[in-house]
Formats: C-alpha cells, structure tokens, sequence
C-alpha cells in the first residue's frame, strides 16, 4: 500500500500542478473557528498540489467592515501556520502589506475593475441596470410574502431599454446593476465534493452586482477576482452553494473558463443543529488565549468533514497536506464537539517532549514560586489532568500553598481514631524523613518504602495511604500520596505532614 502521507522531499524539483487557490474571507470580524476550516482546506489541498495558497479580503460590504479584522484573520492564521504564499501578510510592525503579481489583494482596491466588468455584462445583455427603490422593493416583497410566493426581485426594470437606462443613469438616478439571469430551465454546476448540483434558474433571483454607492457585490467582485488571479480552485463553505449558479452565469457571459468547486460541510452542533453562536462564534484566537494550542486546533479543525484514514485521530499539519483528498471530505455536515478538542489538546500536552510541555506551561504558574525544580516536578505530576495550558494555575494552585488547613477535609480514614491516625501519619514522616533524596524523587521506590512499613505494623494501606494523601494534599481528591511526595521533594512534604498533624 502507498502510504498516505509520504510528501516530497521540497528539496525535489517536484513541478507544481498549477494549482492557485485563495482563502477570501470577509474582514467582518475575528477569525472564527468556520474560517480556519475553510482557510485550512484551502491550504492543505494548495500544499498537497504544490500548488499556491492566496489570502484575499474581501471588503466590499463597507457597512460590515470592523476595524483589525484583517490584522487579527492573519495573525490567527499564522498562529496556525497556515500561511499564504500570495496575497495579504502582516510586516513586523503589524501593518497590513500585499505582495504578488496578480494584486491588488484586497477588494476595495480593484473597484475600476468591477465597474468595467459590470458594464461589459449590461452591454453584453447580461446584466441591467435597476432603478427600482428600496421602498418599492419592500412593497413587492410584502405582497408575495402575503401571497406565500418567493420573495424574489419581480424583473420590473428587466425590459427598460439601454439607451432609456442611460439617460436615467445620466440624470443622476439612484440604480444598481443586476444580473438578467434565465427564468428558465436549469444550470448545473459540478462540485468536487457534491458532484453535478443542478439549480432550477426559476428559483435564482437576478442578483444584484453593482450597488447603488458605486460598490459591486461580493458575486460579482469574488467571480472577476477569481479570473483575474488564475484561481484554480474554489474552496468555500456549503452556505456559498446556491450562490454558485450565479457566478457560473457570469463566468459565461464574459466568456471565462470556471474554476473547479468544492463546498465544504456545514459545522453543526451536536444536536445537528447550524453550529451555535456559542461555540462557532468563538474566534479563534479565544480558543488560543484558553490554552488550547495551535497544532491541536489544526489537527481538530481538519477532521471537521475529513479523516485521511479513519482510524487515526493525531496527524501532523505535513502529514494532513500529505494525505489531503478533496473526494474524500464529507458531504454531511460535520459535528464541532468541543470534548473532542479538549481531548485533542490534552493529547498533544501529554505527547510532546517534556522540556516544551513545561517552557508551555510554566509562565502559568506565574510567582507562585521561584523554586524551578519544585515548580517542573509539579507540572509533570498534573500533566495528565491539563486539558488547556490554563488550567495549570488552577491545578496547581492547592500545592503551592505554604501552609494547608484542614477544616474541610477527614484526615481519618472512614471510622478510624485520631490517635490510630496520628499514629500512623507519625510513622509515615519518620520513614520520608530517613530517606535519601534519590528515593524521595521516585515514585517506585517510595511506594516500596511506605508499603513496607505498612506490613510490619500490620496495617492496612487504606487507612495509613488516605491520611498520608490527606495531609499532603490538603484535598479528598488528588494524585497519589507517593506522587505528591516526588513533587513537593522532603521538606515540603513533611511541613504538609507537620500541619495535618497540628490540626488533628
Ligand atoms: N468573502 C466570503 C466569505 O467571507 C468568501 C466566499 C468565497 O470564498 O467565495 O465568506
């Protein structure tokens, strides 16, 4: 069998496939999680083809327009390490720069170029200019409202001459431009995911290109962009599929050669509802500030609607390029459960070397203590319970107080005596104490110790372990007592055993 994820050697002069595809968000607000998917998609299928990976803005809706968008859609991106070869980047000072020979990258920069391909289209007879006012507009969409039809443009202006649109346009009349699409009949558009999708042109309103503050659409301006900047592919989220007859429309009336489709899945929660505002609306960089890290929301992010075997769930971003196959990514939507991540994340702390699991985690810890030694052995006694590199501070924090109280826990264990108990936690410190600092770093040979001790008083490890755990922990719940004794070295562990016992 070829393996899936066997990738060239860059080194090789592999020839490129010629493949350009662009990740074209709208710089609306922060990336979010649907963005990076699609952003991924785009640049995992580039990568696998040797092919280019282009970021556009797309800008034109003025009205939605935030402020760092852009700044922050990169920078998330980066994080990520999904890279653009041609488009957008940020310079070192943080300022948006465009590089490439096909830019400008960002919309509002190529509005002449809009403008000439709109009136091509209404010199063509593709598209006609609309006088129509919003007012009258909302009246028609009343009545079929009412009427229970589709609530569709009703081709008033559709039979107004050129020269009569001319002259209104002349006269300074407020107007857009809208697509004279066919009433009927049907298109089909093939889809690398979906297959051929047929539309019926009765149900595709004459969509509007040019809007009346000179601006055109997002249909018109991604269709000419894409045949301006030799996009190969279109890669997109499912929501942009009934858009596509429109777009075919237009790549035929200018006589353009198509780019190849591919809709990606809808996110959806797992109740199969549209993914929730709750969980989709978390931007990207909210998942990074929570300690969830870039390589596990790549790997997490890329099984939304893919698995490269099915049987895996941990891949590298090169291995996910390697094995990328457009044919294989699901049609149904892909369900975004958030314990998956979590797991995810858990898995790459756990995984990863140790030095870079404590460089990731300490700054966590902040001046709780200043201890490096003490502060490592704690990271590594709860890295199998850190989830997100926040939770260490929570984590840790029951083990970098100086003194515990022991007002809320049972230092007994079930029904035994304070003195039995005291009796045995006594034991316990005089044993640790006899210790060597080798055996006292070594969770095998302290249990051996402890256990021992335990059968020549002829107790039971029950009842000598839980007060032993109680006292060094402070908590009912925690790791083992001989883990904690790794973690705090002697003398921390035996104050802990000196306050248990004063407040026996
Ligand atoms: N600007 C669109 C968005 O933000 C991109 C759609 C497309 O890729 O064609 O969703």
């Amino acid at each position: 069998m070829t393996n899936p994820f066997h990738m060239p050697d860059p080194r090789e002069t592999t020839p490129s496939d010629g493949v350009r595809v662009r990740y074209a968000p709208s710089p609306t607000g922060f990336l979010h999680i649907g963005g990076l998917r699609t952003a991924l998609y785009c640049e995992l299928f580039a990568r696998h083809h040797r092919g280019t990976f282009i970021l556009r803005i797309e800008d034109t809706d003025r009205s939605r327009y935030v402020e760092g968008a852009i700044e922050d859609i990169y920078r998330s991106l980066e994080t990520c390490g999904v890279i653009p070869d041609e488009g957008i980047w940020l310079d070192r000072k943080g300022s948006v720069v465009q590089r490439g020979d096909m830019g400008p990258y960002i919309q509002s920069e190529r509005l002449d170029r809009y403008r000439a391909y709109a009136d091509g289209l209404v010199q063509a007879g593709k598209a006609y200019v609309c006088f129509c006012s919003a007012e009258r507009l909302e009246k028609v969409r009343e009545e079929q409202r009412l009427s229970g039809r589709p609530m569709m443009y009703d081709g008033a202006c559709r039979s107004l001459t050129m020269e009569e649109s001319a002259k209104r346009v002349e006269a300074g009349e407020a107007h857009v431009t809208r697509l004279k699409l066919p009433k009927t009949g049907d298109v089909t558009v093939s889809d690398m995911i979906r297959g051929d999708v047929t539309f019926g042109w009765s149900t595709v309103d004459d969509q509007v290109i040019m809007k009346s503050d000179g601006f055109p659409t997002y249909h018109l301006a991604a269709t000419c962009d894409d045949h301006d900047m030799d996009i190969t592919h279109v890669i997109r989220g499912e929501e942009w599929l009934p858009s596509t007859p429109k777009h075919a429309f237009i790549y035929q009336a200018l006589g353009w050669d198509m780019p190849k489709f591919a809709h990606l899945p809808l996110l959806l929660n797992p109740d199969k509802s549209k993914l929730s505002k709750r969980q989709g609306d978390v931007s990207v960089k909210d998942y990074l500030d929570k300690g969830y890290l870039p390589d596990a929301l790549v790997n997490f992010v890329a099984l939304l609607g893919w698995n490269p075997t099915g049987d895996r769930e941990i891949y590298t971003h090169d291995e996910l390029a390697a094995a990328f196959d457009m044919a294989k990514v699901n049609k149904a939507g892909a369900v975004f459960n958030i314990e998956k991540l979590d797991w995810l994340n858990s898995q790459y702390l756990k995984t990863m070397p140790t030095e870079r699991y404590l460089t990731l985690t300490h700054p966590f810890l902040g001046n709780a203590t200043d201890d490096g030694r003490f502060a490592d052995r704690l990271l590594l006694m709860i890295r199998d319970r850190v989830v997100k590199t926040n939770d260490v501070t929570a984590l840790t924090a029951p083990y970098l107080k100086e003194h515990l109280e022991y007002s809320n826990v049972s230092l007994p264990w079930k029904s035994m005596d304070t003195q039995s108990t005291r009796e045995r936690l006594i034991a316990c410190r005089e044993r640790i104490e006899g210790l060597d600092d080798e055996s006292v770093g070594d969770v095998t040979t302290l249990e051996h110790d402890l256990k021992a001790l335990i059968a020549e008083r002829g107790w039971g490890n029950g009842d000598t372990l839980w007060p032993l755990r109680v006292a060094l922990s402070g908590m009912e719940k925690s790791p083992g007592p001989f883990e904690l004794i790794v973690a705090f070295g002697k003398e921390r562990a035996l104050r802990r055993i000196d306050d248990a016992l004063k407040a026996l």
